[in-house]
């Protein structure tokens, strides 16, 4: 029986013995006083108590628990473990969020988590700096609205649950960031930046070495293989058998090292300086025309190139990146593909996408290479692909034209079944002819 039962009982139990002994002393009258009156007090008393229970009940969360007399001291006891018990969880949560803060302000990245639109809601001390933002000024506010570089704008409102930009840290001036944006729980981002302003030197430095030499070396190179032609050409200059063949093999080296230095010169025009490709509508089938007619040159009539031009369309981008691109995987397919082979090139478009395709039924490639292929120099066979006059540049080349474009490179192959590489150009860089007439 729980106490406060018990307490009433016993009470209620003595007003009856006090009721029975008063009746045949004071009358029937007397007795039922007594008796009223006991359960009169029982019921005063526990007014009493739930006054003050409802007192402590409105008071603030940490006042202690009132003593309570009685059985109601039993319930004012378990009251008190129990709020205890519940000050030691919250006191425990929040040295559990304190760590955690200090965590993410010890971290050597900028961290910034945003809720809903984009709204700050915690930002660690790095990040402050990086984004030139104050969090006590700016909780609540809308991220984007304190950093508006377009591109950081635009990973904000992606739908991506994760996405990433490279950019000039807005509060430290000199410096680049590299931002990625995790998308977590309900409606939360987490932004982490790492300053990565001393690798981006480093790579500019490259960049910058790697154009330099190449630059340098064009125009000597150029010399040599005029030269080397001229002694090759020359009526009776050079008659040994011996030295000719000499001429030959050198004149083709310095073919190889010209097509070499020419790829190294694009791939860093197109890392560093060309500008972004602008909207110049690029026709498609006189694009893919032209491509089938180089590859046709490059096999000599080796083999079978067909062309599937598909719907009259344009692309929105740089028409002689687009042309760099196609070309190298044209050609590819052609320096991949045994004499007698097939090589198609065509486009489509599916849900709004623009697909060029270029199929082959070559040599193929295993899957384990197929990941590392747009790497600088990454060859399959390289024997085969010097044989072939390849520099291992052309699908960096690829790559990076593709980036520009915001497109990608899907490639399906299999080892002696052949390859196909296809383009996937995004809806907003595909223009339908019919349609756009029709406009
Ligand atoms: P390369 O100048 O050596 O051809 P690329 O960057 O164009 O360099 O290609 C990288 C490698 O990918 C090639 O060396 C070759 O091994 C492989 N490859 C590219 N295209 C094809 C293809 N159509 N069929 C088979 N292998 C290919």
């Amino acid at each position: 029986m729980s106490p406060i039962r018990f307490h009433a009982v016993r009470w209620l139990a003595a007003s009856v013995c006090l009721a029975l002994l008063v009746w045949p002393i004071a009358g029937p009258l007397w007795a039922l006083g007594c008796l009223l009156g006991g359960t009169l007090i029982l019921l005063l008393l526990h007014l009493g108590q739930i006054d003050r229970l409802f007192d402590w009940a409105r008071s603030a969360e940490e006042a202690p628990v009132p003593p309570g007399s009685g059985a109601w001291g039993h319930v004012f006891s378990a009251l008190h473990r129990r709020s205890r018990i519940a000050a030691q969880d919250r006191q425990h949560l929040l040295h559990q969020l304190q760590r955690q803060r200090d965590a993410m302000q010890a971290m050597p990245d900028g961290v910034v988590i945003l809720q809903g639109a984009n709204l700050i809601e915690s930002v660690n001390v790095v990040a402050e700096q990086q984004f030139g933002i104050d969090l006590k000024r700016d909780v609540g506010l809308p991220l984007g609205n304190l950093v508006r570089q377009p591109e950081f704008v635009a990973m904000l409102d992606s739908t991506a649950s994760v996405a990433s930009v490279l950019m000039p840290a807005p509060g430290l001036s000199g410096h680049m960031l590299s931002i990625q944006s995790i998308a977590f729980g309900d409606e939360r981002k987490l932004l982490l930046a790492s300053d990565v302003t001393h690798v981006e030197r480093l790579e500019t430095m490259r960049r910058d070495f790697v154009a330099n030499v190449s630059h340098e070396m064009r125009t000597p190179l150029t010399v040599i293989h005029g030269y080397l032609e001229m002694l090759a050409d020359e009526p009776g200059g050079v008659t040994s058998d011996e030295a000719q063949r000499f001429i030959a093999a050198t004149l083709e080296q310095t073919r190889r090292i010209q097509h070499l230095v020419a790829d190294l010169l694009a791939l860093s025009s197109l890392e560093t300086g060309s500008p972004l490709p602008g909207d110049d509508e690029v026709d498609v089938p006189t694009l893919l025309e032209a491509v089938q007619r180089e590859a046709l040159g490059v096999s000599a009539g080796r083999h079978r190139i067909d062309l599937e031009p598909g719907p009259p369309a344009a692309i929105r981008g740089a028409a002689q990146e687009l042309h760099s691109a196609i070309g190298n995987l044209a050609g590819n397919a052609v320096r991949y593909t045994q004499a007698g082979g097939r090589i198609r090139i065509a486009w489509r478009i599916v849900d709004g996408q623009g697909l060029i395709d270029v199929e082959d039924n070559g040599i193929g490639i295993e899957a384990r290479h197929i990941p590392r292929l747009t790497e600088r120099f990454y060859r399959v066979d390289r024997g085969r692909s010097r044989e072939s006059g390849g520099t291992g540049l052309g699908l960096a080349i690829v790559k990076h034209v593709l980036e520009r474009h915001q497109a990608r490179l899907e490639i399906v192959s299999a080892p002696g079944r052949g390859s196909r590489f296809t383009v996937r150009l995004p809806a907003q860089r595909v223009v339908a002819r019919a349609a756009a007439s029709a406009a």
